[in-house]
């Protein structure tokens, strides 16, 4: 379970090299010369990754917003594939169950037990979608997915999280990217049952996945590496990492090199220590994290460990990993489905068993809305979930929704936890109930592949890539160019111009006269000019279509009538977005590379609005009353958060916004905030050597 950070700003990359990529000349043009380096070197890694997944449908948000507009067949897909789908997964449930209820699945310390996985291994559910020439089952995801979700359901999610791991980054990793050796060696162990873990987080980076240390150097004596992991350079968090199992491992190739690499090897079966004079060090540890603390999950030191040459992938280790990320953050969304089910199915026993004040609680209003919330959180995963995947399967470019579908299930698991406290009361903080049990885990799905709002904007920027690059581009090359002096260098920090406003007006005309007749000798601004006529005509013709009845819509027909109102508000506002991102654009300029909280905004109400789409068609498409009237109790939820999220009408409540908190953030970097003085900090776990502060531009 990782969390690799893409780029921030709204600009795309349009090449491969980091370079060149847009967002890092937005960054360097706003004098971030550290982001533009890290931003593009993660984005040529991403954009190398969609190459390779080779899925050319423009992506559905994107044409939520941009058009054409999807049609009910396309929105409803992935709940009827999931309907479709075959039973390959039911063994695998059956066993897992079984075991459960034989009382064999945890260890007395709460871990996964040697018995399940035994039992699992038997049914192939490790190898569950691992072709059947490799000994697995030859599932299809959207089997895996339900597999995951009533795992989940049922007590089980962190078998799910095992099984997720090992098979999105594990088993897929190679299928993607392992040489025929590779995927014979490898595959038929996962297909039996052997873990397989993915080590890319060190103790000393995190998001910026680009910048690891861990490195492997030539072993001229067999032709392989050595690998050095060592110090803050160890691995660290490794779900599924343990002695004897399988790992994937990213490591730079030579100390100081510029390429990531990945290493598929064997751990070895126990500690190495230098004086067992074997000439490598190797261990294995606990990370000691509280979350998924079922599962194994580990720091890892190596010095000088051996690796053989056919142990390495041919790819880079980054790239890889964002190649098998939207599996991941499909199995993520899959399984918050089954925990929100499992939490929905305790509280309602509960507040079924007890009586509240006045009569049993669940007759009461409260309570009956938090249990609509964990079964409506439920469901919107679920539909995420399957339109997600239906959309891979469909050729589709997964920009976009594969990060709302996480970040909302992820956000929907962690508000449903809380639901069920409300009503579970106290007996949900009981050490041996799974509602307690689940509630490190909740929170660390907001952190896990990809830290929700991170990828939130990391999506606003894929799914406005096509609008940036043909139409903002101008914009943005005009304020670079007057950004950079003479001799051809950017100018200094205090000289940069990275938003004209009003005011910048009267404080520097002269720039403001050069950055205006600069934008009107520019093609791509009267390309937008035209683009914003263009676009306006359009709504002005639809303008009087806002008064037709929905009902009379046979767009919307085709809905339960109890349905049909969400479905077109969330169509509505997304394909307002457009608009939104403009004025966005327009207002903050160059700023937007810095400017997180319009765009992390930005995302969540996408994510809002795609999730309302979702859920309609996705109960439209099954005949199931009861789940009906969850999706209107949630689109109805999700529609009063899209209302209280201003995007064009809070410009200036955001600059207000903005401006505060960088006015306390400064105060508390600078130590000037008097309400953390006196009191020392806890020194941190894991800790890293610090850089030391580079003076400022
Ligand atoms: C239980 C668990 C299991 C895990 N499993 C694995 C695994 O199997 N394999 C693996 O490789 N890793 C794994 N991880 C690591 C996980 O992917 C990392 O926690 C993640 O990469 C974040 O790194 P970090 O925690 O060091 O945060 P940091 O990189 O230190 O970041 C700290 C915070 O700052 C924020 N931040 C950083 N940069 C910016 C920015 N530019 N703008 C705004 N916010 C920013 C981050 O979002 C984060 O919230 C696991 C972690 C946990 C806790």
């Amino acid at each position: 379970m990782l969390v690799p950070h893409r780029a921030v700003t709204t600009t795309q990359p349009t090449a491969s090299s980091p370079a060149e990529s847009t967002a890092a000349k937005a960054l360097a043009a706003a004098g971030d010369a550290d982001s533009a380096r890290d931003v593009g070197a993660l984005d040529a890694a991403a954009k190398q990754a969609a190459e390779r997944l080779g899925r050319n449908k423009q992506a559905l948000v994107e044409r939520l917003i941009y058009g054409p507009a999807p049609s009910a067949n396309e929105l409803q897909s992935g709940a009827l594939a999931a309907s479709k789908a075959g039973a390959r997964g039911a063994p695998v449930v059956a066993a897992a169950l079984a075991s459960l209820q034989r009382g064999e699945a945890f260890t007395a310390d709460g871990k996964l037990s040697a018995a399940l996985r035994h039992a699992v291994a038997a049914e192939k559910g490790y190898g569950f979608t691992v072709p059947g020439e490799f000994g697995g089952l030859d599932g299809e995801y959207v089997e895996l997915a339900l597999v995951e979700e009533e795992m989940a359901a049922n007590g089980l999610g962190p078998l799910a999280v095992e099984i997720s791991g090992e098979l999105t980054i594990g088993a897929g990793s190679l299928l993607a990217y392992g040489t025929e050796a590779q995927k014979r060696l490898f595959l038929p162990l996962v297909a039996q049952g052997e873990l397989m873990a993915f080590g890319l987080t060190e103790v000393g980076i995190g998001v910026n996945a680009k910048k690891v240390r861990a490195y492997v150097e030539p072993d001229p004596a067999t032709g392989g590496f050595r690998l050095f992991a060592h110090g803050d350079r160890n691995k660290l968090w490794i779900t599924n990492a343990t002695h004897g199992g399988l790992v994937g491992i990213v490591a730079r190739v030579g100390q100081d090199g510029k390429q990531v690499g990945l290493f598929v090897t064997r751990l070895p079966a126990r500690d190495v220590r230098a004086e067992d004079g074997v000439g490598y060090e190797f261990w294995c540890r606990s990370s000691d994290t509280g979350a998924f603390t079922a599962n194994h999950n580990a720091r890892l030191h190596f010095h000088g460990y051996p690796l053989a040459a056919s142990e390495q992938i041919q790819a880079d280790g980054v790239e890889v990993l964002f190649y098998c990320l939207r599996m991941g953050r499909c199995m993520l969304a899959a399984m918050a489905a089954g925990y929100q089910r499992m939490f929905a199915v305790d509280a309602l026993a509960y507040a079924t068993a007890r009586e509240g004040v006045g009569g049993q609680v669940i007759k009461h209003e409260l309570p009956r809305q938090h249990l609509g919330r964990m079964v409506g959180g439920a469901l919107q995963s679920r539909a995420l979930s399957h339109l997600s995947l239906q959309q891979d399967a469909d050729g589709h470019d997964l920009a976009g929704l594969r990060d709302l579908t996480k970040s909302a299930a992820a956000t929907t698991a962690l508000q449903s936890q809380i639901a069920c406290e409300r009503v579970l009361g106290g007996r949900s903080f009981d050490s041996s109930s799974r509602v307690h049990q689940a509630r490190h885990n909740m929170h660390v799905f907001g952190v896990v592949e990809g830290e929700d709002d991170l990828i939130l904007m990391g999506m606003v920027k894929d799914v406005t890539d096509g609008f940036t690059s043909r139409y903002m581009a101008g914009m943005l090359g005009v304020l670079q160019s007057i950004n950079v002096g003479s001799d051809g260098k950017p100018l200094p920090a205090e000289q940069r111009l990275l938003r004209i406003t009003p005011a910048t007006v009267l404080q520097q005309p002269g720039k403001v006269w050069q950055a205006t007749t600069r934008l009107v000798a520019n093609g791509s601004f009267w390309l937008l000019a035209l683009w914003i006529v263009g676009n306006l005509l359009v709504e002005l013709l639809r303008l009087p279509l806002l008064l037709v009845p929905t009902s009379l819509l046979p767009r919307y027909q085709q809905l339960p009538a109890g349905l049909r109102r969400y479905a077109r508000f969330a169509e509505t506002r997304m394909r307002w977005l457009r608009w939104a991102y403009l004025g966005i654009n327009l207002h903050f300029q160059l700023e937007l590379t810095r400017a997180q909280i319009p765009l992390q905004r930005l995302g969540k109400v996408i994510e809002h609005l795609v999730s309302m789409l979702a859920l309609c068609h996705h109960a439209a498409a099954l005949p199931d009353n009861s789940q009906r009237r969850v999706a209107a109790l949630q689109c109805e939820q999700l529609m009063t958060q899209v209302k209280g999220l201003r995007l064009l009408t809070g410009l200036w409540q955001m600059d207000r916004l903005r401006a505060l908190v960088g006015a306390v953030g400064d105060d508390l970097e600078h130590g000037r905030c008097t309400l953390v003085d006196g009191v020392a900090p806890q020194a941190f776990a894991h800790p890293f050597e610090k850089k030391a502060k580079k003076p400022k531009a």
